[in-house]
C-alpha cells in the first residue's frame, strides 16, 4: 500500500492494522499526527474521506 497522506493537513498516516492477509491490509486505521483525524480501511479499501467540515460541500 502506497503511503497515504492526510486530506486535511497532508501529514503522513500513522497505520494501525486490525486485519492483514497475504500483506494486504484488510481493517484498520490510519490515524493524522498532524490533525488528529482517523480513517477507517475496510474490506483493503482505505476511506479517506474528511470527518465534519464546513464550507462547500460537493453534494
Ligand atoms: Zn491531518
Amino acid at each position: 500500500m502506497d503511503i497515504l497522506v492526510c486530506p486535511v493537513c497532508k501529514e503522513p498516516l500513522d497505520l494501525a492494522v486490525e486485519r492483514e492477509e497475504d500483506g494486504e491490509v484488510l481493517t484498520g486505521t490510519l490515524t493524522s499526527p498532524g490533525c488528529g483525524a482517523t480513517y477507517p480501511i475496510e474490506d483493503g479499501i482505505p476511506n479517506l474521506l474528511p470527518g465534519p467540515v464546513s464550507g462547500p460541500a460537493s453534494s
